[in-house]
This record gives structure tokens, C-alpha cells and sequence, in this order.
């Protein structure tokens, strides 16, 4: 075994934060199931991952600072004397960086998440989705052991399968137990390694699920998908997929609670003599009746033509915003025309013309 340090090459002065980016860079790099026709790949990955659970521990770390390759005396590795249990290394954090190394988020490690992105109009109306992604789980092939099936392991002969083994240390005639280093504290050799998962125990499987989308759902909407999150132990139940709803945004509809608001362009002879206009709605053409001497900014509503809603039933309400849009390019004649209906219109003809006009002599007398 090599130095820890240089293992996760790091400075001897690394903070945690810096330990753990190496580890995680470093993990994803030679993990085995990214490098299948690299034999050595394992042998690195777990060399990076014993040196990970001796830096990221600060226990481990500080009796490795102190004692170091000193504590060895003399046997075969540099961590012989230093209080290093492998059988508390629980499995799950283990595992747990293992997971953190390909991606995962922290914390509770079975958990996973997973955005799915649906249309304006699949969060109104509801939807079916197959979402597809890729999970942690034990392998099948080996029950999570690592060794070929069919074959066990062998029972570690430097400590007659106990993982723990006696020592005496230097003068004095005490025999202290420590975890054995060949089997790693595990009392078992893996002789001949799964092929399946290249004796990791663990296999990343691409799944397909089927979810369903209720209709009105909300961005940002979250769904619980229980035990569709990551199994890395074949002794417990797998976690839980926990789905964040994303819903695109539509060229011309936003949405207000359940109502959905869009804008529409109308001309000056449209909005002065009013009139029926067609309209786009979330159930396709739609029609919209215009009043005659509507103003820019009236807001029309249209029944039933929002979101349908999902507590008190029916739909919300479609709002059209109106805009008026002036012409800039003119022909002669229509220019003239306009001109003669400005001069037909007269002065103060407009209502808000006069109000404007008001507030101008109430402010310069
Ligand atoms: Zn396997
Ligand atoms: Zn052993």
C-alpha cells in the first residue's frame, strides 16, 4: 500500500473539502466499470478508496500523520500498526462514496432524483411519461459478494478467516488485535472475481419507468417513486426516486394559478369597430368576441379555456390580454384616408384625448 497522500495526491496540508474532491475525481476515473478492459483498474480503484477511508476519517488521518509508515515495523504495509478497523467501516459508507464518486447526491445515498421535463401543454392536461435513468444496484450475479458465482471465497489464511489478528508490539509482552490487512478485515479472499461486476459487488443498470403526470401540475412539482432509487445492498429495500416535474415554458401562454394569460394583437379598425378574432387556446383555434372601442390593455377573458383544476374540478379561465398595433408602413392612400379621418375626428374627440388635455391646462394654467 502506498502513501495515502499520494494515493488521492494531495498535500499533506488538504482540508477535507479538497480530500474528498480528489477522491471523488479520481474514484470516477478508475472505477472498474468505466475502464472494463483495464485489468489494473480495480487494483487502483481500491487503493484510492482505502486511502479515502483513511484521510477522510480524521482519527485514521491523525494516527496516520503521527505514526505512519513508522507503526509498520517492519511487516508488510504502512498502516499495519495504525488503529485502522476495516470491520467499522460500515458497508454503507463505503458504498456511500462509492456512490458519491459516480455522481450521486450526498446523503441518504438510495436516494435518487431525477428531473422529468414535460410541455405547457402536458402539465395542463396530464401525461404519461417513460422516464429512463440509471441506478446503483447490488449484482445479481454475485449476490453483491464480488466473487464468480459458483466459486467462494477463500478463507483469508493470514488470519484463519477471523479478519482480526494478533500482534506483538515492540518490547512489551502485550499482543494487541488488529484488522487483518490481506482480507482487509473481511476474513475472505476473492479468488476469483465476479465478471459480471469485476468483483465490486455493485453494477449500474439503466431502468425505464412509467410515471404518470396528474393534469394541472405545477413546475417545480415533486413525485415520490418508492424503492425506484438506488439498491446497493441486496439486504435491504432500495431507496426512493424522488421526480422534479419541469414544465417548458409555451411561445405564447403563461400561467397565472389556473388561469392561463396570453397577449393579442389587434388593429386600430378592429379595436374602434370591435368584432369576432381568432384566437390560439390550449384546445387549439379558439374564438374571442371584441367589443367596439376597446383600449389597448383590456384584458378579455375567455371561460374554461385555462387549467383544469385538480381539487375543485372544471377548468380555469383563458385571459387575452389586447394590445393595438399602429401601422408603419402606409400607402399614399391610406395615409390619406387616415388623414381625412383625423380631420373628420376633430379635436377632443378621443375621451382619454380629453382628460389628457385637462390635466395639460391644470398644469401650466
Ligand atoms: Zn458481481
Ligand atoms: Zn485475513
Amino acid at each position: 500500500m502506498r502513501d495515502p497522500y499520494d494515493v488521492l495526491s494531495v498535500a499533506r496540508s488538504a482540508t477535507q473539502d479538497e480530500i474528498k474532491g480528489a477522491f471523488r475525481k479520481l474514484a470516477a476515473q478508475h472505477h472498474p466499470d468505466r475502464n472494463p478492459d483495464d485489468p489494473g483498474a480495480q487494483q487502483r480503484f481500491k487503493e484510492i478508496n482505502a486511502a479515502y477511508q483513511i484521510l477522510s476519517d480524521p482519527q485514521k488521518r491523525a494516527a496516520f500523520d503521527r505514526f505512519g509508515p513508522a507503526m509498520a515495523g517492519g511487516t508488510t504495509g504502512p498502516f499495519q500498526g495504525v488503529p485502522f478497523d476495516m470491520n467499522d467501516l460500515n458497508l454503507d459508507a463505503i458504498f456511500g462514496d462509492l456512490l458519491g464518486a459516480l455522481g450521486f447526491r450526498q446523503g441518504d445515498r438510495g436516494t435518487l432524483q431525477k428531473e422529468v421535463r414535460i410541455s405547457f401543454e402536458e402539465a395542463a392536461f396530464g401525461c404519461t411519461k417513460d422516464v429512463t435513468y440509471e441506478r446503483v444496484e447490488s449484482c445479481v450475479d454475485c449476490s453483491g459478494t464480488g466473487s464468480a458465482p459458483g466459486s467462494t471465497p477463500d478463507r483469508c489464511s493470514a488470519c484463519s478467516g477471523r479478519g482480526r489478528v494478533r500482534v506483538q508490539q515492540g518490547v512489551l509482552p502485550i499482543a494487541i488485535e488488529r484488522p487483518c490487512s490481506r482480507c482487509r478485515g473481511t476474513g475472505r479472499i476473492v479468488i476469483d472475481p465476479c465478471t459480471t461486476c469485476r468483483g465490486a459487488g455493485l453494477v449500474t443498470k439503466e431502468r425505464t419507468i412509467e410515471v404518470t403526470i396528474p393534469p394541472g401540475v405545477e413546475n417545480g412539482a415533486t413525485r415520490l417513486v418508492e424503492r425506484g432509487g438506488n439498491a446497493p445492498r441486496p439486504d435491504r429495500a432500495a431507496g426512493d426516486l424522488e421526480l422534479t416535474v419541469r414544465v417548458a415554458p409555451h411561445d405564447l401562454f403563461r400561467r397565472v394559478g389556473d388561469d392561463i394569460v396570453c397577449t393579442m394583437p389587434i388593429s386600430f379598425p378592429q379595436a374602434a369597430l370591435g368584432g369576432e378574432l381568432q384566437i390560439p387556446t390550449l384546445d387549439g383555434k379558439g374564438k374571442l368576441k371584441i367589443p367596439a372601442g376597446t383600449q389597448p390593455g383590456t384584458v378579455l377573458r375567455v371561460k374554461g379555456k385555462g387549467i383544469p383544476r385538480r381539487v375543485m374540478g372544471g377548468r380555469g379561465d383563458q385571459l387575452v390580454e389586447v394590445t393595438v398595433e399602429v401601422p408603419t408602413k402606409l400607402t399614399a392612400h391610406q395615409k390619406e384616408l387616415i388623414a381625412q379621418l383625423a380631420q373628420e375626428m376633430g379635436e377632443g374627440v378621443h375621451p382619454q384625448d380629453a382628460s389628457f388635455m385637462d390635466k395639460l391646462k391644470g398644469l401650466f394654467g
